[in-house]
């Protein structure tokens, strides 16, 4: 009974032993310990001692007890000097024991440390394939020798010792040197897969706390078991604040992202255990505890055990989108301003795309093209819009602005509103283009300018009409002026006819009645004559006509009063005929009005030459004097009508004013020039160029 219960001790003291053991390994306080051979030497030291202590005297001085097991399972396992320590401890308490069988035992406990050490050795150098023989090998040869040491050292009572002992001790140390090593080894393994699991939580922990996005998980009723670091700044909450908390469903309340309550039950992990359907990116808003209103982007995923279809737990992953939030509500208002504005703008606004299809129109646009929203004119082109002509020219046009890349800038264009009337457009188009530079579309704006046009239109009428009442006005003036004189000369001669004493005297009289009455056909004739002229139905009678011979009969008709002022009036041409097309009567007309100013401006005695040359493929007739000339102030006007450059010097010529202006009228109707070149006090040069007969063959017909 007594071998029992020392052997039952023993058997405890090796749990005993095997469990601190592992201990020491486990604990991360104790972990710089448990590498420490001293520590190990130490703890099989104290246990052999133990084992000692709780041995069962077999014969006086000769005990048996598990101290040979502890020494050689030291030895295998912890190596020579654990071993070697706890041997010496064990020997050390022996000899303080006394008794006959210290000193075979002494020598007994350090052979089993160098057959322990032995297998150490021969385990590192994998020799031990099946540990479990090795170890009852081992036992076994731990049996042998002690027997072998109290046989031989023991002396008589080791005889005694062999025979009695043998027998338990071959059954004790095997099996309890094999169980030893079997508890060592369970908890060897043991601690490898616990530091393991520790080892991969540790790595999973720090990925899961690395991570951008937070994560949060909670149990089958909502409560909340873990969050990662990230999740905890997120929230504004560590884990012990939240941990275990009672479920979402009661405990949590958010905004959706209209800013209304969104209720605990709807929160999407809530929502993903409820229904067993993950739910992806669920944007819900909450009051952090210290930053205020965050926003957070939810995805929450349900866990199943296999074969279950009720979630025992979720996982939901959370993105701060505050920030993106934020930016995005401030794009959103811009575009919502920039909206405003281009709607409340008048001017058509509208973009299309490469294709010239619309892309977006203003209200404006809208109205015109009759549609309500700008999302009805997505997708169509001007010919969905427009009538087939206009369309065309609007297409034509986006097409060189998209093709070429060049805008279009205040382009001129028709239009029609909705109800079909005709409007007018200043169009701009501006290419569109994208950051490689290349013309995605195009921008166009159009102002609708018809009103301004008509004003315009109107103005210029306006402007027109009073132009033309100015002119009668002083057409009028001029007119009565120039009536007005002759008839008050001829009221004056009249009244002095009556008067006059002798008949020289009236017939002096009559002669001057008769010449101012002469000055008023004239001036009648001239007006009738530029009345005529200035109709836009003249009708001239084209004919050939030698230019010399109407000169030469102009010449016929001033020479009297040439000769009577002792002019000198030459004429000179190379050309035998100088032929054109023209109206006969209105070419001598034009000749005779400055062939009568070259003899009137010319003083007597004055010179006036005439010449007519071919130029090209025209003639030029030239009437040069070297008479009074004309200021270069005079020069602009001479062809105006009425205009004389000295009033009291044409009256006494007779002049109407019209003389040039007449001139010029009929020349430019036989797309002819006139030209002028003058020197106050010099002389005066007047040129007339038609185009020659052949040239003007188009004219006779
Ligand atoms: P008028 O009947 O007064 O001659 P015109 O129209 O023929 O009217 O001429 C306009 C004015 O031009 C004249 O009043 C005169 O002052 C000036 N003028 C025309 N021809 C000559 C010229 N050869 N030499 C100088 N002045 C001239």
């Amino acid at each position: 009974v007594s071998l029992l219960i020392a052997l039952g001790q023993n058997i405890v003291l090796v749990f005993a032993l095997t469990y601190i053991d592992g201990l020491l390994r486990l604990s991360k306080r104790l972990e710089r310990w448990s590498k420490n051979c001293w520590v190990d030497g130490l703890l099989y030291g104290i246990f052999g001692v133990l084992s000692m202590a709780s041995a069962i005297e077999v014969f006086p001085g000769f005990i048996m007890d598990a101290r040979g097991v502890v020494i050689l399972v030291a030895g295998a396992t912890k190596g020579p000097l654990v071993a070697t320590l706890a041997g010496c401890m064990m020997v050390i308490y022996r000899f303080i024991l006394g008794g006959a069988g210290a000193f075979p035992s002494g020598i007994g406990m350090a052979a089993a440390v160098c057959i322990g050490s032995g297998f150490y050795f021969l385990d590192r150098a994998n020799r031990l394939k099946h540990r479990s023989a090795a170890f009852l090998i081992l036992g076994t040869l731990g049996v042998i020798n002690s027997l072998v040491w109290a046989f031989l050292l023991g002396g008589p009572g080791g005889l005694t010792y062999v025979q009695k002992a043998a027998l338990p001790l071959l059954v004790f140390y095997p099996v309890a040197t094999l169980l030893l090593e079997k508890l060592l080894s369970y908890h060897q393994h043991n601690i490898q897969t616990s530091g393991a699991l520790l080892e991969s939580e540790a790595r999973y922990r720090a990925v899961l706390d690395a991570m951008d996005e937070g994560v949060l998980y909670a149990s089958a009723d909502g409560s909340i078991l873990g969050v990662n670091a990230t999740a905890e700044r997120m929230l504004g909450h560590t884990l012990e604040q939240i941990r275990g908390n009672m479920p979402l469903a009661l405990n949590w309340s958010g905004y959706r992202e209209d800013g209304s309550i969104l209720p605990g039950a709807e929160h999407p992990s809530v929502i993903a255990l409820r229904t067993g359907q993950p739910q992806s990116n669920v944007v819900l808003g909450f009051d952090h505890p210290t930053e205020g209103r965050r926003w957070l982007s939810v995805s929450s995923r349900p866990l199943f055990n296999d074969g279950s279809s009720k979630p025992y737990a979720v996982v939901a992953t959370l993105s701060d989108i505050t920030e993106r939030k934020l930016a995005m509500e401030q794009v959103e208002r811009e575009r919502d301003l920039l909206r405003t504005l281009i709607d409340s703008i008048p001017d058509y606004i509208f973009i299309k795309d490469a294709g010239a299809r619309f892309v977006n129109s203003n209200a404006a646009h809208n109205r015109i093209s009759g549609v309500a929203r700008a999302e009805e004119l997505i997708g169509k082109t001007a010919f969905d819009v427009f009538p087939l002509h206009l369309a065309a020219q609007f297409h034509a046009d986006d097409m060189t602005v998209i093709q070429s890349g060049q805008a279009l800038v205040n382009v001129e264009r028709t239009s029609v509103d909705k109800d079909g009337h005709e409007r007018r457009m200043l169009t701009t188009k501006v290419p569109l283009r994208n950051r490689d530079g290349k013309v995605i579309g195009l921008v166009g704006i159009s102002r609708d300018i018809t009103e301004r046009e008509l004003v315009e239109r109107q103005k210029l009428e306006l402007a027109t009409e009073h132009q033309r009442v100015m002119l009668l006005h002083r057409f009028i003036g001029d007119l009565s002026h120039d009536f007005r004189t002759p008839l008050s000369v001829i009221g004056t001669s009249t009244y002095l006819a009556g008067k006059a004493t002798t008949p020289e005297m009236r017939h002096k009289h009559l002669e001057r009645i008769e010449e101012q009455t002469l000055h008023i056909r004239h001036l009648l004739d001239d007006l009738l004559e530029m009345s005529a002229l200035e109709r836009e139905d003249v009708i001239y009678h084209f004919e050939e006509v030698n230019l010399v011979d109407v000169v030469q009969d102009e010449m016929q008709h001033v020479a009297t009063l040439v000769a009577e002022r002792r002019q000198t009036l030459t004429f000179c041409t190379s050309l035998r005929e100088a032929c054109v097309i023209a109206d006969e009567r209105h070419i001598k007309r034009a000749i005779a009005n400055l062939l009568e100013n070259a003899v009137h401006y010319t003083p007597d005695g004055g010179r006036i030459a005439i010449t007519i040359e071919a130029r090209g493929k025209e003639h030029a007739i030239q009437i040069a004097d070297n008479g009074i000339g004309i200021t270069q102030e005079d020069q602009r006007h001479v062809f105006e009508h009425f205009y004389r450059a000295d009033q009291a010097r044409s009256v006494d010529t007779g002049g109407s004013g019209l003389g040039l202006p007449i001139t010029r009228k009929i020349v430019e109707g036989h797309k002819g020039r006139v030209h002028m070149e003058s020197e106050h006090g010099k002389g005066s040069t007047f040129t007339i160029v038609l185009p020659a007969c052949d040239t003007t063959a188009q004219l006779a017909s």
